[in-house]
């Protein structure tokens, strides 16, 4: 969608190309995802490991949803849920070289449950290939992934996503908690960025690291 359809926080004005997934339609999406998730699961519970940062907002916004299934159908807790850190991405390039952050998550926590992994975006799946055999050394009953984008690209490692939200082009985007050096995560939308704006975010970034 061209720019002006959609409000766009005054701050990013002219640093975006356009607007790829407006933030009522990621609600909408969100909302099914949270149904099909309630009904495959069928009620049992679920630990749900959002995995930071890009995945916050996702993960608040389907929790939400979730609670609402789980409050109308069932007696049952619900969920449970924990944090996890992964890194792969440098700038706008995945480097492969994954790495899982200690956060305090309690990794005992895994065992005998039906772990659901919350990601922002799912590229070139060497994330997940990396994190999940990681958490099955903890032997958890289950391990499924939701994630609200996938990038359509050639020679992937074809993962496979269990509740995706939507496959995109092969841009780099921004909004919705996904950033570019840390910036970008306060837009509801998610949007294609303007490459040009790029040297402008490296010289903050750059500034913020020396101050
Ligand atoms: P993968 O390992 O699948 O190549 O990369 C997954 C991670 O890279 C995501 O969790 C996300 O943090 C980051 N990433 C991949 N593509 C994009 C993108 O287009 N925009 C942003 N902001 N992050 C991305
Ligand atoms: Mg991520
Ligand atoms: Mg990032």
């Amino acid at each position: 969608y061209p720019l002006d359809v959609f409000s766009i926080p005054v701050h990013y004005e002219g640093d975006l190309e356009s607007v790829l997934i407006p933030s009522g339609l990621i609600q909408a999406r969100s909302e099914k995802l949270a149904e099909d998730i309630f009904s495959d699961y069928d009620g049992a519970m679920i630990h749900i490991l959002c995995c930071l940062k890009g995945g916050a907002q996702f993960f608040s916004d389907l929790i939400m949803y979730l609670k609402r299934c789980y409050s109308r159908r069932t007696p049952t807790v619900p969920f449970t849920f924990d944090f996890i850190r992964v890194s792969s991405y440098k700038g706008m390039t995945s480097s492969g070289d994954v790495q899982v952050h200690a956060t305090g998550m309690d990794f005992e926590q895994l065992k005998g449950k039906h772990v659901l992994l919350v990601e922002d975006i799912v590229d070139t799946g060497r994330t997940m290939a990396a994190l999940i055999p990681e958490l099955h050394k903890h032997q958890p009953a289950t391990v499924r992934v939701c994630s609200l984008l996938q990038k359509r690209v050639p020679n992937s490692a074809n993962f496979v996503v269990d509740y995706l939200g939507f496959q995109v082009p092969n841009h780099f985007v921004v909004g919705y908690c996904l950033d570019y050096e840390e910036y970008f995560r306060d837009m509801d939308h998610i949007c294609i960025i303007n490459k040009a704006c790029l040297p402008k975010y490296d010289a903050l970034a750059q500034a913020h690291r020396t101050s």
